[in-house]
């Protein structure tokens, strides 16, 4: 197929030079020391965008010792909440005053649609962070009342020193849900973009000292994930790894951390969530949420609703709407604003995609849209959509990370449940009716984070976002999030003379 070839805006934007491609570790830009660099790629047609330094285990090593000092003898964790808020808000502005450039490197690196990073991204970055600095000077401990002799108080503190390792799919969205948390709550950390993606987040750490955030506290190391990755999921002097990615690595992490200092874990895994469109449904509307629940950002959604539950009294009339609708949807550079897809972020997730929709035709589901790759260069695949699917086929197993959707008919609301929870994964369902009991029950049926009524990726930075069963555990965003960076210490003191 062809790209779409809207193009009125990519003539206009300017690509920058690319200015931060080293190590960042206690505020300086700094070779790795073995001296390595890898390749970041455009996947708009394989170019090589920029060398980034290649950290190791070394370089782990060097950036956990900045943290430590900044933790155990630092200012950040000792100033006032108040002044910690200052500078992320500081922060914050900054990366408003660069948002075009920052959201320029997420569409080379990641493929994502450059209006999106400039509208949504990129301002959703800052705002994690301004939502966090307004928590910072509000971490309360309790009062407790013992007996008539004793008393005790709880101390919030942070809990030490911090890795976050990051996936390639939102770069700048998934760095600030778990650097804003920490950086509220006192923490120091080191960060380790995914190789795909590594140039907002090292111009983030650039940034980031200009507001005024000490040395130390805040390091970034590009690199791999089994070496780089590794070392800070196995370190002896982290205090808690926090994780995004796929849920076979997030098993490696959890056994890493088990194997070395016991730090504690959060995961946010993959999913394969359900879309339950019931008889009820507008049936335009519903078609445009299943478009977009599987479409938007390439399919390269965690939370995409892949698996999409349709009822018999509505199933023709929504797969022939979908059909047309989905003729409309314009792939094509992800710098031109009039496109809605862009290409997938790397060689080998454009493989993995092409190789389960082969698996889909080889299984026997019927190929209603798309199934090929678009243009002659750069990793475009058709927004791509089976039918006859059914719930043992892999399609519908396996999370795809890609624009394919699988289309299923059902029959009664106890067998939809049924099968939406038929999987291994639980980390975001949406459903569409307008009867309120029905939306009530399924709801509370579903074993998944996020629900989603008559609406699909709604969210904010109040409402707590992570998984069931082997989407992970711990949540990001919200009030909860903050708590994962808090430990409890409990106080105990005689109330009037010591009893001893
Ligand atoms: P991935 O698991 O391959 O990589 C994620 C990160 O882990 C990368 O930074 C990688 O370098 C690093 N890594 C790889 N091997 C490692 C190891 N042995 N030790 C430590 N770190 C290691 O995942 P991906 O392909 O980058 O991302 C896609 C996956 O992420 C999908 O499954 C998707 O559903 C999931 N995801 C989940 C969420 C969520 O919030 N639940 C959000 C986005 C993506």
């Amino acid at each position: 197929a062809n790209l779409s070839n809207g193009g009125d805006t990519k003539h206009i934007i300017q690509i920058p030079e690319i200015k931060f491609t080293k190590l960042f570790i206690n505020g300086q830009f700094v070779d790795a020391i073995s001296g390595k660099t890898f390749e970041t790629i455009d996947p708009r047609n394989g170019d090589v965008i920029a060398r980034v330094a290649e950290g190791d285990k070394e370089d782990i090593d060097l950036s956990v010792k900045a943290a430590r000092e900044a933790f155990d003898h630092g200012r950040w964790p000792r100033m006032s909440g108040f002044d910690r808020a200052r500078i992320m808000m500081k922060f914050a502005d900054l990366i408003n005053e660069n948002v075009e450039e920052l959201a320029i490197l997420d569409t080379l690196d990641a493929g994502k649609l450059f209006s999106m990073g400039k509208t949504v991204d990129i301002p959703g970055a800052a705002n994690m962070l301004r939502y966090y600095a307004g928590a910072a000077d509000k971490i309360h401990g309790e009062t407790l009342k013992m007996s008539r002799e004793m008393q005790a108080y709880t101390l919030r503190e942070p809990i030490g020193v911090v890795g976050h390792i990051i996936p390639w799919n939102v770069p700048s969205g998934i760095f600030f849900m778990k650097v804003s948390p920490a950086l509220a709550a006192g923490c120091t950390m080191v960060v380790k973009p995914a190789e795909q993606t590594p140039l907002s987040a090292l111009y983030y750490a650039h940034l980031s000292k200009l507001a005024g955030i000490p040395d130390g506290v805040l390091n970034v190391i590009t690199g791999f994930g089994s070496t780089a990755g590794a070392a800070i999921s196995s370190h002896m002097d982290i205090d808690k790894v926090s994780f995004t990615g796929s849920a076979e690595v997030g098993r490696l992490v959890m056994q890493a951390a088990a194997r070395s200092n016991l730090k504690t874990v959060a995961l946010e895994l993959g999913g394969k969530s359900p879309l339950i469109i019931f008889n009820d449904a507008d049936l335009d509307q519903a078609v445009e949420l299943a478009l977009l629940a599987n479409f938007l950002n390439k399919g390269e959604l965690c939370v995409s609703g892949s698996r999409v539950y349709v009822q018999e009294g509505i199933y023709d009339k929504f797969v022939k709407l979908a059909a047309e609708k989905v003729k409309m949807w314009r792939v094509g550079d992800p710098f031109d604003s009039q496109v809605q897809q862009g290409p997938q972020a790397s060689k080998e997730q454009f493989d993995k995609v092409i190789s389960y929709i082969e698996q889909g035709k080889r299984e026997g589901a019927t190929l209603l849209a798309g199934g090929k790759t678009c243009g002659d260069k750069g990793y475009y695949i058709e927004p791509t959509i089976f039918t006859d699917a059914k719930d043992d086929m892999v399609i519908v197993k396996e999370e795809i990370f890609g624009p394919v959707m699988s289309l299923m008919k059902f029959k009664t609301v106890e067998e939809v449940i049924e099968r939406a929870n038929n999987t291994k994964y639980g980390l975001a369902a949406g459903i569409v009716t307008n009867d309120l009991n029905l939306t009530n029950r399924v709801s509370r049926s579903i074993r998944a984070g996020v629900i989603w009524v008559n609406c699909y990726y709604g969210f904010d930075n109040d409402c707590p976002f992570g998984g069931y069963k082997m989407s992970g555990f711990g949540r990001e965003l919200g009030l909860h999030c903050l708590d994962q960076y808090l430990q409890v210490k409990c106080v105990v003191t005689p109330l009037y003379n010591s009893p001893w």
